[in-house]
């Protein structure tokens, strides 16, 4: 069984070492997007949350940096500058589309 391991240690090198490559991007959509999705007056059920971040993220530049493992990225103050404006235009431009076209579980919603 043990054997194993010695083979598949040299496969995921990418994840062993000391840092991770992260999206920043991501992360601002994620604080943002509960807050624009709830001032939109929009269904805010994890799908949906989804459908928003999947469009807003297609939408903008991506915002790589690479993070020591462990530490969250540090740069949150990203979010005040002209970067974030643009994302927290590209959600709400997301939210519209996605309330209108919900693409939820319509089985389990339309019934409510
Ligand atoms: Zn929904």
């Amino acid at each position: 069984m043990e054997k194993h391991l010695y083979t598949s240690s040299s496969h995921s090198k990418t994840e062993g070492g000391n840092t991770v490559l992260h999206n920043v991007a991501e992360d601002i959509v994620r604080l943002k997007v509960a807050k624009i999705m709830e001032d939109s007056h929009m269904c805010t059920c994890p799908d949906c949350i989804n459908d928003v971040m999947a469009l807003t993220l297609n939408n903008v530049p991506p915002l790589y940096t690479v993070t020591e493992k462990g530490k969250l990225f540090q740069k949150l103050n990203t979010c005040e500058t002209q970067y974030g404006t643009d994302l927290a235009k590209e959600v709400t431009k997301a939210c519209l589309v996605v309330a209108k076209n919900p693409n939820h579980n319509e089985g389990n919603k339309e019934q409510a």
